[in-house]
């Protein structure tokens, strides 16, 4: 696959009329990739390593050069085509991902906050996540990540059933998760997330029900659950396929969803995506770029980019990644072009995933696929409105219904 070089080129001040930015190729979000945890759990699969103190180091210096060539190189074509002179990259949304970003400590984390502002003007971003684990933050970290900028975090509960944490792996106790959201509170953090985790085995209904209760009474303004995932590889699924531990009957699982949808609306957040629950107004952003298909930059180990409608995806592997960028050299290992018309159909299948749906006009305007007369499309939908799994609602937006949701996927996958 062609490999660009990866020259490091530094931003310089101020643009007079930044050219208008399209949002399909232009990348209004950032992501960032923190490869680093404290332990690994059962069940993931990401870009995650041991927390050792000798090797953040050296990752931050690769994740620079990197950050500063892609930069430079986003600015650069705007200069060609405008003449206007570099600002620094002015992202709407940053999204620190891992791995865990909260299990650097404060030194780590000033280096990276350092590095990360020399590129980046922070300053206008509208959402700054971090995702955190509970079980490696305290009062003193939170309050330095809100003076850098960050203004939502989000919590890797899973749960509040301590047989359930131990079951996933994970490092901190129920006390810790509620905890962690106090401490949030207590620094200043106004928006704040978790994660549960529903489909576990040896999880039963009434494990469940309790999880939701408390995280809805800890009054977070977004909620994210999902729905386990067995990855090739990781240690949980090969104690299913031992025997050693039953994963739950399909019926089970779903039902384990509609008790999540029942829960969350009833418990006033309503569901705006298959997995994700908010207030109003705090539906995470940045992943709604990712939902209509915009354009972002990813950052990172394994972090996937999609810019001028080319998805590149960097190397999974620690070493290949590092010594790839200390080479000089492009550190993605896969890069895609998707025709128009392809691209168009990956936009439908993820921006179904929303409660809101899809318009077809606005659609059309921005994908160029006309999904009321596109015939394999309409077939698709048609079929699955004739037996309640898809609606068109009286503003003629397509969705998902309710029944459908627990089968999205199955939905989705005869759109793509
Ligand atoms: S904390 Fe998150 S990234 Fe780290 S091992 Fe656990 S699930 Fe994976």
């Amino acid at each position: 696959m062609p490999q660009e070089p990866l020259t490091q080129s530094s931003p310089t001040p101020a643009a007079a009329n930044p050219p208008p930015r399209d949002p399909r190729t232009w990348p209004a979000g950032l992501y960032i990739h923190l490869p680093f945890c404290a332990a690994i759990c059962t069940y993931c699969d990401f870009a995650s390593e041991l927390y050792s103190p000798e090797r953040p180091r050296r990752y931050l210096v690769a994740l620079e050069k990197e950050l500063a060539a892609k930069v430079g190189r986003q600015f650069q074509s705007e200069i060609q085509n405008s003449k206007s002179k570099m600002e620094r990259y002015s992202p709407r949304t940053i999204f620190l991902g891992g791995g865990t970003p909260s299990a650097l400590s404060i030194g780590e984390l000033t280096h990276f906050f350092d590095m990360l502002e020399k590129y980046v003007d922070c300053s206008k971003v509208e959402e700054f996540t971090i995702e955190a684990n509970p079980g490696s933050t305290d009062a003193q970290k939170l309050e330095f990540l809100l003076k850098r900028g960050v203004k939502r975090i989000s919590f890797g509960v899973q749960s509040f059933r301590p047989h359930l944490l131990k079951l996933l792996g994970r490092i901190h106790g129920a006390d810790q998760g509620r905890e962690a959201v106090a401490l949030a509170r207590a620094a200043g953090f106004r928006n704040v997330s978790i994660d549960l985790m529903h489909g576990l085995p040896t999880q039963s209904r009434d494990d469940l029900k309790r999880d939701l209760d408390e995280a809805l009474a800890l009054g977070t303004e977004h909620i994210s659950a999902y729905g386990l995932i067995y990855e090739d590889g990781t240690p949980l699924k090969g104690a299913v396929e031992a025997g050693k531990i039953a994963r739950l009957p399909p019926e089970e699982e779903a039902a384990h969803y509609r008790l999540v949808m029942e829960r969350m609306e009833a418990g006033g957040l309503p569901q705006y995506e298959i997995s994700n629950y908010a207030k109003p107004g705090y539906e995470a952003r940045h992943n709604i770029i990712y939902w209509r298909n915009e354009a972002y930059m990813g950052v990172g180990v394994s972090a996937a980019g999609f810019v001028n409608f080319e998805r590149a995806t960097n190397h999974y592997e620690m070493d290949a990644y590092m010594s790839a960028v200390e080479r000089g050299e492009d550190p993605a290992a896969s890069r895609e072009r998707l025709s128009p018309e392809a691209r168009a159909r990956e936009s439908l299948v993820l921006e179904l995933r929303l409660r809101a749906g899809v318009d077809p006009a606005e659609f059309y305007a921005r994908w160029g696929l006309d999904i009321e007369h596109d015939s394999a499309v309409r077939a698709t939908l048609d079929k699955y409105r004739s037996v309640g799994l898809m609606e068109q609602t009286a503003a003629g937006r397509w969705r998902i219904t309710r029944e459908g949701l627990p089968v999205a996927d199955g939905i989705l996958s005869e759109l793509v």
